[in-house]
């Protein structure tokens, strides 16, 4: 049987997983010999792969000190748009007082 690129590339998560029957694997093998792209394609692939699954403890604890700090970050730039917009306020408010 022979595949083409895009029904190997559809046929690489099942074969990772072991998943295919053995006439879909040999032709998936047959053509990932032949074929560069897709042996790269199959890499990249399981890297992904790996880093979709594999997250350190200590990685997610640095993610979520991560999120934590530019959610602080963000309220004290929200703080400071508020206090802005507030001493305008008062500045507009003092100005209209000059004028009447
Ligand atoms: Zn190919």
């Amino acid at each position: 049987m022979n595949i083409n690129c895009e029904m190997a590339r559809d046929l690489l998560p099942m074969y990772k997983d072991k998943c295919l029957s053995p006439s879909s694997e040999a032709a998936l093998r047959d053509h990932l010999e032949s074929c560069p792209a897709c042996r790269r394609y199959l890499h990249e692939y399981k890297a992904r792969q790996k880093d979709d699954v594999l997250i350190p403890p200590g990685d997610f604890a640095d993610i979520s000190r991560r999120l934590r700090r530019h959610r602080t970050v963000t309220e004290i730039a929200v703080g400071a748009a508020v206090a802005v917009l507030a001493a305008y306020a008062v500045y507009k408010t003092l100005k209209q007082g000059d004028h009447s």
